[in-house]
This record gives structure tokens, sequence and C-alpha cells, in this order.
């Protein structure tokens, strides 16, 4: 009989975040500072014999879906042997990944032929030179062309963007209209309390705003909530959809079925919060199977119920911005 992973709420786990590192070569305002954020040593990476055994014992456990992210997981040298390796992981169901595109031109190819399913890329402007502004770089062009050859690979492409304050509403339609016209999805993030150093209360912009400035230009028709975070909308008839996720305005966490794993193999069950459970060491010490087990199992049945953050950016401004700044291990959200 399937085993399943369970928290205490009853709540079931079938979703991994996988953490290939730390690094990234975007500086996103809302992510990093321009300096970019301390970093782990390499050597404490899981390697891809560690990341593969952990994705078994875990599918043995019923998570059958999988997103590699970071940092940028693309960065990650052995990206592809590490793609190929989980795909030959018989319980997983779906193996996909989030990342900036910059080095997709190159590397879509050879993901699609490791069998990598899905693509999620961060698109915060469809304006080069605002673009560049948010993500601190100059490579609006190559993730432009990272994004087409994903599409030409034959890969189901999403895009995240992150809506902060000042975006035009304009940009927002330019958004929708392009997934309409390539049948793409385009999910809007509300701006989060995430890593701390970029965030900055002012900017956030209500996702219930962004969703009334699309109402207003498309009909929406929604679409039943599988696994994902987003709120998703049907907006034409070929397969153009447009989703909202708002994990703190809006929280989703009594459907939550996601846990995540750091670069360096720290378990943490939930995204808002410090709570996270130590495994790396057990994966480089070879534990048995059954020590492992117990340890997953300990950290998700202690997932807590949701965040602590829940609605209060909007409501408490700076009071909530000090809280958030000071929760050290939140990193990214691996979208
Ligand atoms: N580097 C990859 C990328 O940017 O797609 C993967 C990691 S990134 C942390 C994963 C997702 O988190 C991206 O879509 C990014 O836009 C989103 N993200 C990061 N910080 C955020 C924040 N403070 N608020 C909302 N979304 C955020
Ligand atoms: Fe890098 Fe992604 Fe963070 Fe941007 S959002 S700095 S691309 S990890």
């Amino acid at each position: 009989m399937q085993e399943h992973l369970t928290d205490q709420y009853g709540r079931r786990i079938n979703t991994l975040r996988i953490s290939l590192t730390d690094r990234c070569n975007f500086r996103c305002v809302y992510c990093m500072p321009p300096e970019g954020l301390p970093v782990i040593n390499k050597k404490r990476f899981l390697t891809i014999d560690e990341i593969e055994r952990f994705v078994r014992i875990v599918g043995k456990l019923g998570v059958s879906r999988f997103r590699l992210t970071g940092g940028e997981p693309l960065l990650r040298a052995d990206v592809i042997e590490i793609v190929s390796a989980l795909r030959l992981v018989t319980t997983v169901r779906e193996l996909a990944m989030t990342t900036n595109a910059s080095l997709l031109g190159k590397l879509a190819r050879p993901l699609r032929e490791a069998g990598l399913d899905r693509i999620n890329v961060s698109l915060d402007s469809l304006d080069p030179s605002r673009f560049n502004e948010v993500t601190r770089t100059s490579q609006y062009e190559k993730v432009r062309d990272g994004i087409e050859t994903a599409i030409e690979e034959g890969f189901p492409v999403k895009l995240n963007v992150v809506v902060l304050k000042g975006m035009r509403d304009s940009e927002i339609i330019e958004f929708v209209e392009l997934a309409s016209r390539r049948s793409l999805e385009v999910r809007f993030l509300e701006f989060m309390p995430l890593c701390g150093s970029g965030w900055q209360g002012d900017r956030v912009y209500p996702i219930a705003d962004v969703r009334d400035v699309v109402r207003q230009r498309f009909e929406l028709k929604e679409l039943p909530r599988s696994f994902e975070p987003a709120q998703t909308f049907a907006i034409d008839g070929n397969g153009g959809r447009v989703g909202f996720i708002a994990p703190l305005s809006e929280p989703f966490c009594a459907a939550c079925s996601r846990i995540r794993i750091s670069a360096e193999g720290t378990l943490k069950p939930c995204l808002f919060s410090n709570y996270e459970v130590q495994l790396g060491h057990l994966l480089k010490a070879r534990e048995s199977d059954e020590t492992l087990i117990e340890a997953i199992r300990h950290g998700v049945w202690n997932k807590p119920w949701g965040s602590e953050f829940a609605n209060e950016p909007f409501r408490e401004g700076e009071a909530t911005v000090r809280r958030s700044i000071a929760s050290p291990n939140i990193r990214s959200i691996g979208g």
C-alpha cells in the first residue's frame, strides 16, 4: 500500500521544491541586495546522488511532483545530470523548474532531452529598461531568447511576474495579451516580505487590484484549483491563462501540499516560517532510509499551519517589515 506524508492538520504532501543552489546571476530588487547575499560553501550542497536518493525516499511516501529552483538552478554545473537522474526515478510524475531563463538559450534543448517536463520563467517586465532595472542586469534580450527557445523545444512555459507598485496598468494588460497570443499562462505574484533585504512595504501592489485591472479588459473564467498556489483563469478559447498568487493577502495554506529542501539539505516545510529540519548531515553520512524517513515525517508533521505574516504587511506596515527582516532563513520562494 502507498504510504503518505501528512502533517498534523491532515494536509497531504505531494510536492517537493528542490533548491539546487543559493547562487544567482541576477539581483532582483525584491529578492536580493545589489551585492548579493552571503553564500554557503558549495561543498555543503547535496550531490546528484544525495538529491536522487532523497527523491526516491520521499517518492515512497507519496511525493510525486518536483520543482527545481534556487537561487538560479541553471547555474548549477551538473543541472542536466540532475534532471536525467531524477527522470529515471519511477515515482517522479512531474519534474519542473523555475528559472530566470538567462541560460535557457543554450540549456533548453539538453533540459528537454534530459526529461524536464515544464518551466516557469520569471519575467517582471516587457519593457527592457524596466526589466533591467528590476533585475539589476542587462539581460532582457537573453531572457526573451531563452523563453523562445524553451517554447520551440516544446516546453509548456508559465511566466511569473512579481508586480511592484508603479507597474503601469498597460503593462499588466500587455502581459495578459501576450499570454493570450502565445497560449501561455502568465501568473502575477504579489510582492512578499521574503528575503528581508529586498523588502519595501510601500512597493506592494495588492493582487486584488491587479486582478481588477485585468478584469476591466478581459472576461475571466475561473479554472479549478489543482496543486498550484495560483488562482487561475482562462482568458480566451486558445489556451491563454492568467493566474494570481498572493500567499499572504490571499493565503492558500489550507490546501498547501508542498515542502522544500535547500541546496544543503535543510527541509523547510513552510516558506513563511523559520521552522526547518536539518537533513544534509544525515544524507552526507549515508544514514539509513528509516532514519531519514523518521526525520522527514517529523518535519512534515510539524509543518506550521500558515504564515505568521498572513494579511499583515498590508495592515501593519512597518511593524511587519521589521519582523519579516528578522526571518533570516527565508531566502527564496522557488515558485
Ligand atoms: N531564480 C529563479 C527565478 O527567478 O525564477 C528561481 C528562484 S526565484 C526565488 C523563484 C520565484 O520567486 C521567482 O518567480 C521570483 O520572481 C519569486 N520571488 C522571489 N522573491 C520574491 C518576493 N519577495 N516576492 C514575490 N515573489 C518573489
Ligand atoms: Fe535570482 Fe530568481 Fe532571486 Fe531574481 S528572483 S535574484 S533571478 S533567485
